[in-house]
């Protein structure tokens, strides 16, 4: 069981790596934080009136930062709060995480960003709100964009809904531009998808579902990497699924240095055949694509296309998720496996460097929304991590902290996991 505690007063983090990803430095150091701050960073330190706690054989870095969750709250406090998506945020070792607008009602007003922003004083990870990018997420009209920003909205986003109109699309990247804030599109044409509930395919043939083919998303992703370049606003693309999209993304960075785009742990980790199985838990937008697919994605992750890892933590209940794989709803928690699963198909799979995986889950998706990163200054608040890459563990219940446990991993076999979170002078034991 995790658990969370007030940090010392002084604590001391003996005997680790100090893996440093703005700077790319790996360091046996110790790590002191004097009042929840970072004090100092010295070899063979030892302090009497310090907790310390052994960190042998481990990785202190910074903690990790997810640009896309669904927290559910308003409206769907059953799913998850920001109470308990932010355990289950600590447990994935994660110190920061911005939440989708796709709630009951949206986040389409300045007053809904505030009440994000007071609620989220009291929970135990830093929480920033992304706002909507049309009203009541209809796909027509804009909101205000520039008061919610002011209100603390670091993003404007439809997730959940694609931005269908281009003309909408448009001006979104055009008003964000103006505030230079990303705008992040799910990318799925719904003309395109139809009623698609898995990838379009061999097995949705086999297992006579409804297929959603990769052109409705990756036509899609080419629309708006297109406007992201008449307009010069800035375009955010979240959870590539195919091959296609990767390759768009690809070139349109060669040109367009503001372009930036995230790839979630499950598209990396399955493929379509697992659909076999029924498991509503595997039922997400976009799909899991076929086995050509994930592999076009590691190794675009691989050539440094994607910038950050987000894992898209989508909570549902029980009861929508029992359904048939037709009317289940999409969706998978994914804060607590991800970094188990993102370093076993990667570093341990694929041969990524472990400090590549780290930079893609902290100091890349802070730069991209304009957080402070660099976080092993002294005097800055302490938000860090502390990883065990060697463990192999079996993700199981226990594990999720999450109100809701629609995971797809319970029973995997994972590699790595963070053992220790520290953030808004706090501190999680997590095993
Ligand atoms: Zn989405």
């Amino acid at each position: 069981m995790m658990d969370l505690q007030l940090l010392p007063k002084k604590l001391l983090l003996k005997g680790g790596t100090i893996y440093d990803p703005l700077k790319d430095t790996m360091e046996k150091k110790d790590l002191l934080i004097v009042n929840g701050k970072i004090a100092s960073m010295k070899k063979g330190e030892n302090y009497d009136d310090a907790k310390t706690i052994d960190c042998a054989g481990k990785i202190i870095t910074h903690g990790f930062c997810d640009l896309h969750v669904h927290f559910r709250e308003p409206g769907r406090e059953d799913k998850e709060t920001l109470a308990t998506g932010s355990l289950a945020a600590l447990a994935g070792g994660f110190t920061r995480v911005c939440v989708m607008p796709n709630t009951n009602p949206p986040l389409d007003t300045p007053e809904s960003i505030r009440f994000i922003l007071e609620k989220a004083k009291d929970v135990p990870v830093h929480i920033h709100p992304i706002g909507a990018i049309t009203r009541q997420q209809g796909g027509t009209d804009i909101t205000e964009m520039g008061l919610m920003r002011d209100e603390g909205a670091v993003a404007f986003s439809d997730d959940g809904l694609p931005v269908q109109d281009g003309s909408v699309m448009r001006r979104a990247l055009e008003y964000g531009s103006m505030f230079d804030l990303p705008i992040i599109n799910h990318a799925e044409d719904i003309c395109i998808r139809e009623d698609g509930v898995m990838n379009e395919g061999f097995m949705s043939t086999k297992l006579g579902l409804s297929g959603n083919p990769n052109l409705a998303e990756s036509s899609m992703v080419y629309r708006d990497l297109a406007l992201g370049e008449m307009t010069g606003g800035r375009l955010h693309v979240p959870h590539v699924s195919t091959t296609e999209s990767a390759e768009h993304i690809k070139e349109m960075k060669k040109t367009n240095k503001k372009v930036t785009a995230e790839v979630a742990p499950h598209h990396l980790y399955f493929n379509d055949e697992v659909i076999a199985s029924f498991n509503t838990n595997l039922k997400v937008a976009p799909p899991i694509r076929s086995e050509e697919d994930r592999t076009a994605l590691v190794q675009a992750v691989i050539e440094g296309v994607f910038d950050c890892i987000a894992t898209d933590h989508a909570p549902h209940t029980i009861e929508e998720k029992e359904a048939s794989f037709d009317l289940a709803s999409f969706g998978m928690i994914g804060l607590e496996s991800c970094f188990g699963v993102v370093n076993k198909v990667l570093v341990h799979q694929n041969k990524l460097p472990l400090s590549r995986l780290i930079q893609m889950l902290t100091v890349n998706p802070r730069r991209i929304m304009g957080f402070k990163f660099d976080l092993f200054q002294e005097g800055v608040s302490a938000e860090l991590t502390v990883i065990d890459p060697k463990s192999e563990w079996v993700f199981s219940k226990n594990d999720i902290y999450s109100r809701s446990k629609n995971s797809p991993y319970l029973e995997e076999k994972l590699q790595g996991r963070p053992v220790l979170t520290i953030a808004k002078n706090k501190i999680a034991f997590i095993v």
